[in-house]
């Protein structure tokens, strides 16, 4: 039922590829030729070839980014143009495509697996003339160049600047964590060394007690990349052409096509009502930094390059919170099964541990079951290891669906995360973000393994749009901070002792602090992204129109030497260009959610826990998510939830 973790030999990896999408092409050209082709005979073959593909391929890929070595790299990078080339072949199989298009369900999963396909097949340019499609085809290498050419020049520049301190003084007050990464020994002494680079910037900008410094790091870090200039309107000027080659009048038109925002007038409105909810509280909290600064360090006028520094001393002093001190109650091992426990409360799923092939021997498996249905399966690779990328991920692998011969199959996902490493003497710690960057992963995780539909392509994340994929996840966070599911696995890790009940109100307190802020700047970011993709802005005008938008937005404005889109690599170097918005709004999403569900004594409202798995959970992409919503909760996502959930308007800013 389910597939054997194995990657086999790495060195044939790329030619078994070759030969698995060789045999693919020839299905496809065949499925293609058919007199009289229906669902069942075209589009179910069509997902089990998917299936089969994702399945082949994904355990490298997930290889690739746990434990990444020259020989997995090797046969990784050895794959990746194979499937590129697969996928432009694939959608631009006129004849396919014209199979498709001639299809009808009245199923309502298929008839949504048929309109996605059709649009994806239009987006990447199937019925354009053999010109057109010709440039469209430069037009993507060119915009790939461009991006990593953006990329590059933002990663060398990062690496050009170096501040080696011989002072003392400079480095006093900071986490003795920070100081320790910064450290370096020579000749003449003990030095610390700080760059342009994460998280040494961050840490000097946060805790540097020189403002000198802090305003001269800052000034390299906001000036880094002046040729991306050139890089961006190139850009700009590849991406508006395509979207007029595909018929839109401008790129924000076409990214929204496959997004659950529909147009981009809504967004727009969305983000001037953030702006607009969130701004006097954001100027309340300005206020109290600038009269902190003053009182403390006697700052008369505060600058871009202090704020950090001063609001983690105003924080401090405020809510008394040090991240170290919660990490004894959260041991790992405990927080999971307390996780898993509560999951099986609220939604009736059971999680066995297993004993299966993995890749590494910290990973652990479960099955998950219901009654004596077997749902799916999930291995958990938490501690960090010096192969293993950064940050923590979900990655799904198998999928649940009927496949052409009627099977069903069973879900699988692993989560990826790099909490500390448990040593001989002391277990795995949780940091509180951890914990919360934990319930936010399995946020995608249940999301893709509780799925129940009968169609790979809305199963699960699968065909999720890009601007709703977080609401699961960031729902599940949400409920990291509440008490009353905190103390189910809060024990000190050696005393047994349970988390204290001030510091559960700390960490909850702690979290809005300056939220108002931290919205602003994200609807700063959004909308410029949001209108630099609507109109031909070029040179000077793009300076220009972030500058526009921060008159709004930026309650301390950055000096006129600030060039921060030259580093914006979110939307010119990943793949958000007109998407920026979608943090904020799942957000709403979830922060809806969370105001339907919650329950301050039990943690999840029962019958909401059961009705969230019954139309979000197990419906996949089977709806928009909106409407999935709407058919949840009775109404749309209400902003004012957002609001609520940070305190804004209510709190002690
Ligand atoms: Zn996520």
């Amino acid at each position: 039922m389910f597939a054997t973790f194995e990657t086999g030999d790495l060195t044939t990896y790329p030619q078994r590829l070759e030969t698995l999408l060789d045999k693919q092409r020839h299905a496809i050209d065949r499925l293609a030729r058919q007199a009289s082709p229906t669902y069942a005979s075209l589009m179910k073959p069509l997902q089990d070839l998917d299936e089969e593909r994702a399945l082949f391929f994904t355990p490298l890929e997930h290889l690739h980014s746990v434990a990444d070595a020259p020989d997995v790299r090797t046969a990784y990078e050895a794959c990746l143009p194979l499937l590129s080339a697969f996928d432009s072949w694939l959608y631009r199989h006129r004849a396919l495509y014209d199979q498709i298009a001639s299809l009808h369900s009245d199923d309502p999963e298929a008839a949504r697996v048929l309109n996605d396909t059709v649009r994806d097949f239009r987006l990447a340019g199937v019925d354009l003339d053999a010109e057109a499609r010709e440039r469209l085809t430069q037009i993507d290498r060119q915009l790939s160049e461009q991006s990593n050419a953006f990329e590059t020049h933002l990663l060398d520049a990062t690496q050009a600047h170096e501040w080696i301190l011989d002072r003392p003084e400079d480095v006093a007050g900071m986490p003795l964590a920070d100081r320790e990464a910064a450290r370096i020994e020579t000749p003449e002494g003990i030095r610390y060394r700080f760059s342009l680079q994460m998280p040494s910037y961050t840490a000097y900008m946060t805790y540097g007690p020189n403002r000198a410094l802090r305003r001269e790091l800052y000034q390299a870090y906001t000036t880094r990349a002046p040729e991306n200039g050139t890089v961006i309107d190139r850009l700009l000027a590849l991406r508006e052409e395509k979207a007029r080659l595909l018929g839109f009048d401008h790129y924000a038109h076409y990214a929204l096509q496959t997004r659950d925002a529909e147009t981009v007038e809504t967004v727009e409105s969305f983000l001037e009502q953030l702006l607009t909810s969130a701004r006097p509280q954001a100027e309340r909290e300005m206020a109290r930094l600038k009269a902190y600064a003053l009182e403390t360090d006697g700052i008369e006028t505060l600058a871009p390059w202090d704020v950090a520094y001063y609001s983690e001393r105003l924080k401090k002093e405020l809510y008394a919170y040090d991240a170290a001190l919660t990490r004894p109650y959260f041991p790992l091992e405990r927080v999971v099964s307390g996780l898993f426990a509560w999951l099986t409360e609220w939604f009736g799923i059971a999680f066995e541990p297993i004993e299966v092939p993995v890749w590494h021997p910290s990973v652990r498996v479960w099955q998950l079951t219901e009654a004596d249905r077997i749902v799916g399966r999930i291995y958990l690779d938490l501690e960090t290891r010096p192969t293993k990328h950064g940050g923590a991920w979900m990655h799904n692998w198998e999928s649940r669906f009927v496949d052409q011969a009627g099977r069903t199959h069973a879900p699988s996902a692993f989560v990826v995360a790099n909490f500390a490493a448990a040593t001989p003497t002391v277990p795995s710690l949780l940091r509180h973000d951890d914990v919360v960057t934990l319930f936010h992963e399995m946020g995608h995780a249940i999301h893709h393994l509780f799925s129940r539909t009968h169609e790979r392509a809305v199963s699960g994340i699968h065909g999720v749009a890009w601007d709703a994929v977080e609401f699961p996840s960031q729902f599940l966070e949400h409920f990291a901070y509440e008490a009353t599911i905190l103390k189910r696995f809060g024990f000190h890790y050696q005393t047994g002792e349970p988390i204290p009940e001030t510091l559960l109100e700390t960490l909850h307190r702690a979290r809005n602090f300056q939220a108002a802020l931290g919205i602003l700047r994200q609807v700063e970011l959004a909308l410029f992204d949001l209108q630099l993709h609507q109109k031909s802005y070029r040179g000077d005008a793009v300076h220009a129109l972030l500058e526009r938008i921060r008159e709004r937005t930026a309650l301390l404005p950055p000096p006129e030497w600030n060039r921060f889109e030259h580093g914006f690599s979110h939307i010119f170097a990943g793949g958000y260009a007109a998407g920026y918005y979608s943090y904020k709004w799942a957000e709403v999403f979830s922060a809806d959610a969370f105001h339907a569900s919650h329950d301050p004594h039990r943690g999840f409202e029962a019958d909401r826990a059961r009705t969230y798995r019954e139309h979000i959970l197990s419906r996949g992409a089977s709806s928009p998510m909106r409407t999935l919503y709407q058919n949840w909760l009775g109404h749309a996502p209400r902003l004012e939830s957002l609001m609520r959930l940070y305190a804004i308007g209510v709190s002690d800013a």
